[in-house]
């Protein structure tokens, strides 16, 4: 199965978009933060280079076409292969999305470039702007989120702040935490304060339920996160696909899949590839086999392979 659309993917099931169009508008993997949870592995460009990273023209052509061809979806979201706003028109895209459909927009962002008057003007156009802070102080940025060399937390978190200033749409913020880096409740708590100077309108709290770029990072239980979920104003919410919530195509995907690492083992790429998924619509698919022990994680070669809990290992599968 090959995919129709190299800039757009989707849509995909999502416990807070529904379904979900993505739009992705920098190559794998394109980020000023190198993450210590990231779900798409470690990061192959870090920069803050704001630029063209794939042709617009392109990306709005495939929008135009699968819209035109009766595409439906709750949101349409800019995310992907890395960080959005790195891309010097998405302020564009976003104005375009508008234009065509009253589909809401979602602007995934790490909001590290969100100091930068120009990137606060071109987000304004987005329905919904889910940023990211996990952290409270520089220090623990570098811990957590290795940021690119130039970035500075004190100055995001003010760029954040002036961001809400002027913006009328919803700010969402994403905190997540992880066993024995950030979690306990002091920690907590430092991260609540920062972002209530941001006045979001709604915090969700995530952790690390899918493969992530280190294998240190450990994921907190429900439970506990429904303990810290008060420390937040407004109190946050628990999305971790804790529950599944997947569409019949969806379902339909993870039975193909396991069958085919019943057979060989592969790497989220080559599951991709097979299924002409993105590679965020992939781990979405991982995630959910993981939680529901019916794949594993094998580690050869310094690759992440992914098979059935029934394949029997042989070695030269994974060559
Ligand atoms: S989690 Fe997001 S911000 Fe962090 S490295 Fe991955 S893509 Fe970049």
């Amino acid at each position: 199965m090959k995919a129709k659309y190299k800039h757009i993917f989707g849509p995909v099931p999502s416990r807070r978009f529904g379904r979900s169009l993505g739009i992705d508008l920098v190559p794998f993997k394109t980020c000023s933060l190198d993450c210590i949870f990231c779900q798409l592995g470690r990061t192959t460009h870090k920069t803050v280079t704001r630029k063209p990273y794939v042709p617009i023209e392109s990306v709005l052509d495939e929008f135009t076409d699968w819209f035109n061809s009766g595409g439906d979806a709750d949101y349409i979201t800019l995310s992907g292969s890395g960080e959005p706003t790195l891309h010097s028109r998405f302020g564009d895209v976003l104005q375009f999305i508008a234009l065509k459909t009253k589909i809401p927009s979602v602007l995934l962002t790490n909001s590290t470039l969100f100091h930068l008057p120009e990137v606060r003007e071109a987000a304004v156009h987005a329905d919904v702007v889910k940023m990211s802070l996990s952290v409270w102080d520089q220090t623990y940025f570098q811990h957590v989120n290795r940021p690119h060399h130039e970035l500075d937390f004190e100055k995001i978190v003010d760029g954040m702040r002036q961001f809400r200033n002027h913006y009328k749409g919803q700010i969402w913020i994403e905190v997540f935490l992880i066993a024995g880096v950030n979690a306990i409740p002091a920690d907590v708590q430092g991260i609540a304060q920062r972002i209530q100077r941001i006045k979001p309108d709604r915090i969700h709290l995530n952790t690390a339920v899918r493969p992530p770029a280190e294998d240190f990072v450990t994921a907190l239980s429900g439970r506990e996160l429904n303990q810290l979920a008060p420390l937040f104003h407004p109190i946050a919410e628990v999305i971790p696909d804790f529950h599944t919530d997947l569409t019949e195509h969806g379902q339909f995907n993870e039975n193909a899949i396991v069958e085919m690492l019943q057979r060989r083992p592969c790497t989220a790429d080559q599951i991709g590839k097979a299924f002409g998924m993105h590679l965020n619509e992939t781990f979405k698919y991982l995630g959910e086999l993981l939680k529901n022990n019916q794949i594993q994680v094998v580690k050869k070669n310094q690759n992440k392979f992914y098979t059935s809990v029934n394949h029997v290992p042989d070695r030269a599968a994974y060559l």
